[in-house]
């Protein structure tokens, strides 16, 4: 463990902070056998860190976001005030992460799907979701 990079250290605790503004996606045990959910909710932390990087918050027409200096934006948030601030880079950095966390849901929904079959749960073969 003190190997970890300090820079990659700081990233997993921003990321950890950002991911407690989400409600957590396990409300039963039956939700554990599910398909895992789109990833909305880590869509919107990764557009509240970038937002957080970017100091959005501070700049943000909202003044519940100048207040607190955390970003409540993304995908159905309580604000869409600081999207006119992001550019057209900044945009794109978060089409990236967003597709590392579609191509991340991809697969573990594939996994998903092939651990239900083996179990004897689910009614489509692995990798029938994709066709
Ligand atoms: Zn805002």
């Amino acid at each position: 463990m003190d190997k970890i990079d300090p820079r990659l250290r700081e990233m997993v605790k921003r990321l950890g902070e950002a991911l407690e503004t989400e409600p957590s996606p396990v409300k039963s045990p039956d939700d554990l056998f599910a398909p895992p959910p789109w990833p909305r909710a880590q869509m919107n932390v990764m557009f509240r860190v970038l937002a957080g990087d970017m100091d959005l918050p501070s700049r943000c027409p909202d003044r519940r976001c100048r207040r607190t200096g955390d970003c409540r934006g993304g995908i159905g948030g309580d604000c869409e005030a600081c999207v006119p601030l992001w550019s057209a880079a900044d945009l794109a950095r978060l089409e990236a992460a967003w597709l590392a966390l579609a191509l991340a849901w991809s697969c573990e929904t594939e996994r998903h799907h092939v651990l239900a079959a083996m179990l004897g749960y689910g009614d489509r073969p692995a990798g029938a979701w994709l066709r």
